[in-house]
């Protein structure tokens, strides 16, 4: 696996396959992989000549600066995982490279309805510098499909929208989420909780697994109420919002929908946690 710092690095690599219009898969991380990032490198892997992974913890996409502190950082063990999972190249540029001169403007981007709801409302400016670094990293890298995972389904409406709406010629390819033994997403988060908390978090899936089979034949203020009331009995975890939208527009729904996602974001202690599931096929 070859190692590049810098865009004029990563070009260097990237030219003579370019040149060869061999097809670049991208996968766009901030690191402390785990199984999850691993499946989306291996599919790229799969469907690409080269693989591109970058790691870049992007400061303009935190809101709480103590987020950002206490994310974890283990390169060491993420280049590992990477060359063994048959990364051709990894993209880990300095704060500087990607925000040159201190300046730390987002892009402006109307989203419609999709950055209203949901993480959108709980974490202000949050997707504005995630599409912000998304772009310059797709403007770095040029790749020809590019891999996220619906662990981050809003993330993920996001980017296929800005992508259209800018005519970006990027396939962006949804990958499943990749959970733990006991049901609990995979997150670089994860490894933050303590043994307690990481006992506790297993209610999150539960609870949304028993939403799924709840779907069907409950009416959407019953299922909510229930979530509430789980999270009110459990007492540590602190909700922060449940929510059935539509996987398209991401607005809520009242009743049945053809196509519906139950999202959820938990305070675990100090670590916030997000999962999904879909309810329709
Ligand atoms: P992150 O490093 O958290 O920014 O995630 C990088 C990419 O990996 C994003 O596209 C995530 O949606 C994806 N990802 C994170 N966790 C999982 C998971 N458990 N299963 C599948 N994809 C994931």
């Amino acid at each position: 696996m070859k190692l590049a710092r810098t865009i004029a690095e990563l070009n260097l690599i990237l030219d003579p396959f370019r040149a060869k219009k061999a097809n670049v898969g991208f996968v766009p991380t901030m690191g402390a992989l785990h199984a999850g990032h691993i499946s989306l490198i291996k599919l790229a892997k799969a469907e690409n000549e080269m693989v591109v992974c970058s790691i870049f913890v992007n400061p303009t996409q935190f809101n709480d600066p103590k987020d950002l502190e206490r994310y974890p950082r283990p390169i060491e063990d993420d280049k590992h995982m990477l060359e063994a999972a048959g990364c051709d190249v990894l993209f880990m540029p300095a704060v500087k490279e990607m925000y040159p001169d201190g300046d730390y403007s987002t892009l402006k981007d109307d989203f419609g309805t999709l950055d209203k709801v949901m993480e959108g409302i709980s974490r202000p400016g949050h997707f504005a510098g995630m599409i912000t670094i998304v772009n310059k990293l797709f403007m770095a890298v040029m790749p020809q499909n590019a891999y996220f995972g619906q662990k981050d389904f809003q993330q993920l409406s996001i980017v296929k929208n800005f992508i259209e709406k800018h005519t970006i010629p990027i396939r962006i390819i949804a990958c499943p989420i990749v959970r733990e033994a006991d049901g609990l997403a995979m997150s670089s988060r994860n490894r933050l909780l303590n043994p307690d908390e990481r006992k506790r978090a297993v209610i999150i899936s539960q609870t949304l697994f028993k939403v799924k089979e709840m779907w069907s034949k409950t009416p959407v203020a019953e299922i909510k109420k229930f979530v509430e009331d789980v999270f009110t009995k459990e007492g540590y975890l602190k909700l922060i919002y449940f929510e059935i939208a539509d996987t398209q527009t991401l607005q809520p729904i009242a009743g049945n929908a053809k196509q519906a996602v139950a999202c959820i974001a938990v305070f675990d202690g100090k670590i916030r946690l997000i999962d999904n599931v879909l309810l329709t096929a």
